[in-house]
């Protein structure tokens, strides 16, 4: 039996009402879906492209999330984009580059749709080996007068936003005082600085996250030494905002770029609960929510601002990153992960709804890499995990058991290498279709906004 969506929701969350966008989903593939999806072409450039990434969010980790949250005959904002493919993530070797690496880490994988090149894991937009900087999508909007963003709920100068507009060679160098493994980065040896640095040197319009100690470290060269970074981007013109009060007063990007730091290092997850644990597994449970500070935004929140901000003339790139759920995956953390999971689908169905109002616009909706955590059948004394696993009560009133098998207790679980999904709405997002590779997504973002040519075809 399937039950219609919105039966299946106010089942599932009497009190949390996700948010619902269109366009709404055909009931049934048995019915043509020809026009529909024929409406859905557009095969113009985009004036805006936002790029959304769910941080170790692959097919396990959303099914896992659809499950918990409105079942399994639900559907996620994220399932409601037009067109879906997939993309291959993987790696390359630092000590060949011709070789792959099969399971990669967000440095490499962020590194492959800002710049169209694959490197190697723990790298930040710069080369394999050679360690040459890389151009990326962010930089190229920039020089063609877009405005630009950068939203997570990490530190800001974790790999994924770091990637999208820093070039350094490691991503442990997110502030001046911690370049142990990027010296010749150092400003006081002439490089572009930290992470933190080059955000803000590169003056991309609105950075928004976490954050607050790497910005408190004080910079050791350069025209600003002895200030810190975040005195540095004050000098340089940007509005500093720490809690969701203050990002409410921001109207307008008329003032100056603003840059917002709500939480010392990552933003709270939203939801907590029992970890997972050797055979008999924690739980059952469900989930407890609520658990970020009110001072702290959601994402929803941060992207829904950033729309507002950077909407107008002459377009922009925006990047948003559901950061969270792959840390959560990384300490077994089930409720903590599917959170995180929800945290960014609600940021989707914002972005969702800016497109409807802006049909000018490419939405593209993926991950950067699959994640440990999956769902097995019910265990017994007979049949178990060797792994850690937690028996969760989803909404519907089933049991969902998750098993987290990359690595022992007490030491973080590691990422996979299955291919991601990618979906999108808007002008060329027909490109998404079938299976294409992490790098594709730079230049399908790249040639809808107009900054590169087209590939001839004869
Ligand atoms: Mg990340
Ligand atoms: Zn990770």
């Amino acid at each position: 039996m399937r039950l219609p969506v919105a039966l299946l929701v106010a089942l599932a969350c009497a009190g949390c009402a996700p948010t619902r966008v269109e366009p709404a989903l055909p009931e049934h593939w048995g019915v043509d879906r020809t026009a529909e999806i024929r409406r859905s072409l557009d095969a113009r450039g985009a004036r805006n492209v936002i790029l959304m990434i769910g941080d170790g969010l692959a097919d396990e980790q959303i099914t896992m999330a659809r499950n918990y949250y409105v079942g399994a005959a639900g559907r996620l904002n994220l399932d409601r984009l037009p067109f879906t493919g997939a993309i291959t993530t993987y790696a390359v070797e630092e000590s060949d580059p011709s070789l792959p690496d099969y399971v990669p880490d967000s440095g490499s994988t962020a590194t492959a749709w800002s710049t169209g090149m694959k490197t190697s894991d723990r790298r930040i937009s710069t080369s394999a080996r050679s360690d040459l900087p890389l151009e990326t999508i962010l930089e190229m909007a920039q020089r063609a007068g877009l405005r630009t963003g950068n939203v997570t709920t990490s530190d800001l100068t974790d790999a994924t936003p770091a990637a999208i507009a820093a070039h350094v060679n490691h991503r442990k160098c997110g502030g001046p005082q911690t370049m142990e493994k990027c010296p010749q980065y150092r400003k006081s040896a002439g490089g572009l600085g930290s992470i933190s640095e080059q955000l803000v040197d590169n003056k991309v319009d609105l950075l928004l996250g976490g954050g607050r100690l790497t910005f408190a470290q004080k910079i050791d060269g350069g025209a600003h030494i002895g200030r810190t970074v975040r005195e540095s981007a004050e000098m340089q013109g940007y509005r500093v905002i720490e809690d969701t009060a203050q990002l409410a007063v921001v109207t307008s990007l008329d003032d100056g770029p603003v840059l917002g730091l709500f939480a010392d290092e990552h933003l709270t997850p939203r939801w907590s609960g029992e970890w997972a644990k050797p055979y008999p597994c924690s739980g059952p449970q469900a989930c407890t929510t609520g658990q970020r500070p009110p001072a702290q935004p959601s994402l929803a929140a941060m992207t829904n601002k950033a729309l507002a901000l950077l909407d107008g003339e002459p377009g922009f790139f925006l990047q948003v990153e559901g950061a969270l759920i792959d840390k959560r995956a990384h300490d077994a953390d089930p409720c903590g992960q599917i959170g995180e999971t929800i945290d960014f689908d609600e940021a989707v169905a914002v972005a969702l709804r800016y497109a409807a109002e802006h049909p000018d616009t490419l939405v593209i909706v993926t991950g950067d890499h699959a994640q440990s955590s999956q769902m097995v059948d019910s265990m017994d004394e007979k049949d178990r995990t060797p792994g850690l696993c937690s028996r969760l009560t989803t909404s519907e009133g089933a049991e969902l058991t998750v098993v987290y098998g990359t690595n022992v207790q007490g030491r973080l679980q590691q990422h996979t290498g299955a291919q991601v999904r990618i979906a999108a709405r808007g002008p060329q997002a027909a490109s998404v279709l079938g299976i294409g590779d992490q790098t594709d997504v730079f230049f399908l973002m790249a040639a809808a906004l107009g900054l590169i040519e087209p590939p001839a075809t004869e």
